[in-house]
């Protein structure tokens, strides 16, 4: 039988959806996609408030040749579809003291400008991130590219010099502990640590081996998409139509129809779909659950501790603010305990890190004239029958506190739209299991091996991608996910 013969099904248009239904599609299957929605993107979709335009998830974007890619080996050129651009400075940063850094992306400008702000050794600073560079090409990329449960992904050369690349305290440290031994000055720790939050974890209890997602910002770069974060989705939809996808949207699989130890197909109410191979894109949590209930879970990978979750308020601004960038950071003065409260007593701190984007800065239309779009966050624990309703309005008033504190100038009467996302609102609107915005965390060292492989070793011709699964939550992962997965076909 011809590839072309060949039908695959993809659950979920989630990012990682789409781009495995890309290379099934270039790989000759005939794709048909199963979306509970009405949209695709999952958690990285668009809105409109008002006059003013929102990404509801992803703000940051790294490593876009992970996007380009998919239109290369599908024989179109990236630049038909796709527009972005790499950005000069990473993230303005605010400190409960009142010191403030908007920090370049360049490693060596930011490494200049870090010993001048914090008075530290320039060389201290260029080591940390040469480090950290050294292992993301190394251990990262065996981590991140390649699927885990293969013996070949251990044999090859790759490991042995991601091993000689490995310092012990990468590995038997925490983030914190290593970034305190490395880089000492205490604003330059925190700003680290936050790298954490990247896979929703922990600086406190995560492997100093994370310590290499700090290479992303200051090494590879941020880039900035143009027609926003949004535009991403766009794009690989827009090829999919090209390539020949069906997409059927507000249509919510029910369960993979599993034969003999192999998939055959999935429900969708009381219709059945046949197909050779099956993608789930849903969360591995709500796979198994929901999916494939009278199949033998892995308990193990299922009851890893989950990421963090998120607050997120959508702010309309009547007035620019000079003093924000794209991205900015107001830490909290007490991180240890925010992170204690989110992880180990399921609750908000009460003195947040208030993440804020603002899309307006980078592209115009965003918002009316004179007006800002600001994405607010803080880090919310798991949601795990909180009052989120009462958590709300607590939360904002502190955000609003703060950055008033910060800013020294009135905050509250500048809001003219709004609206919220919570934990509960992330599960029920994608289907991630307790809100997580990452699956599981990655608060122990043995966190990489206890992610769900992408093919499913107990059932035949059933896939999984996204976030949840092998490599890790975030845009760039969900899409390798795709590729490590239709890589063995
Ligand atoms: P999802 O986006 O979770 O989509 C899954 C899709 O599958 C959904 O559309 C859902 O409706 C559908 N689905 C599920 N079950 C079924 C079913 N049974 N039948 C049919 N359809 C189904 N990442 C970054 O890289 N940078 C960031 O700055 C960043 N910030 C974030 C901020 C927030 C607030 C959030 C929520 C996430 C953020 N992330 C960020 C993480 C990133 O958004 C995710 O890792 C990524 O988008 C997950 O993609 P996915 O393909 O796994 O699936």
């Amino acid at each position: 039988m011809s590839a072309r013969e060949k039908k695959a099904i993809v659950i979920g248009a989630g990012i990682a959806g789409l781009a495995a239904a890309i290379r099934l599609l270039c790989k000759g299957y005939a794709v048909d996609i199963y979306e509970a929605r009405s949209e695709p993107g999952g958690k990285l979709h668009g809105f409109h408030l008002g006059d003013f335009r929102f990404d509801a998830g992803p703000s940051l974007f790294t490593m876009p040749e992970q996007v380009t890619d998919l239109f290369r080996i599908a024989g179109k050129n990236p630049d038909d579809y796709f527009q972005y651009r790499k950005l000069e400075d990473s993230c303005t940063y605010f400190w409960s003291d009142g010191k403030r850094l908007t920090a370049r992306s360049d490693p060596q400008a930011f490494a200049q400008q870090a010993s001048e702000t914090f008075g530290v050794p320039e060389k201290r600073i260029a080591d940390y991130l040469a480090h950290a560079r050294n292992l993301l090409a190394t251990s990262g990329s065996i981590f991140l590219e390649k699927p885990l449960t293969k013996s070949a992904t251990w044999i090859q050369t790759g490991v042995i010099k991601a091993l000689w690349t490995l310092r012990a305290p990468d590995l038997l440290f925490s983030m914190d502990r290593l970034n305190r031994l490395r880089l000492e000055e205490p604003h330059l720790v925190q700003m680290f640590n936050r790298f954490a939050t990247y896979n929703g974890s922990d600086p406190y209890r995560t492997p100093g081996i994370m310590a290499m997602i700090a290479a992303l910002e200051h090494g590879q770069g941020t880039y900035f998409p143009g027609g926003g974060m949004v535009s991403i989705t766009e794009a690989l939809h827009r090829l999919l139509m090209d390539l020949g996808v069906r997409l059927h949207y507000n249509s919510q699989v029910d369960e993979i129809l599993v034969e003999g130890g192999r998939a055959k197909g999935v429900r969708v109410g009381i219709e059945k779909f046949a197909a050779d191979l099956v993608v789930s894109n849903m969360d591995i949590w709500y796979s198994y659950r929901r999916l494939l209930p009278g199949q033998k879970a892995p308990e193990r990978i299922l009851n890893q501790e989950r990421s963090s979750s998120a607050m997120v308020f959508y702010w309309g601004m009547k007035s620019t603010f000079p003093e924000l960038g794209l991205h900015n950071i107001f830490f909290s003065g007490n991180y240890p305990d925010e992170f204690r409260q989110i992880f180990q007593e399921g609750r908000l701190s009460e003195d947040p890190t208030v993440y804020i984007n603002i899309s307006s800065k980078e592209q115009a239309g965003d918002a009316p004239a004179g007006c800002e779009n600001w994405f607010v966050m803080v880090n919310a624990p798991r949601h795990q029958g909180q009052d989120w309703e009462g958590l709300r309005g607590v939360i904002r008033k502190a955000i609003i506190h703060k950055l008033e504190m910060r800013m020294g100038r009135d905050i509250a009467s500048e809001i003219i739209e709004e609206k919220v996302w919570d934990p509960p609102g992330i599960e029920a609107d994608t289907w991630s299991y307790q809100g997580a915005l990452y699956g599981n965390s990655s608060n122990n060292a043995l966190a990489a091996f206890l992610r769900h492989p992408n093919m499913n070793g107990r059932i035949g011709g059933l896939m999984h991608v996204g976030g949840t699964v092998h490599p890790g939550g975030g845009i760039p992962l969900c899409l390798l996910s795709a590729k490590i997965a239709t890589a063995a076909l």
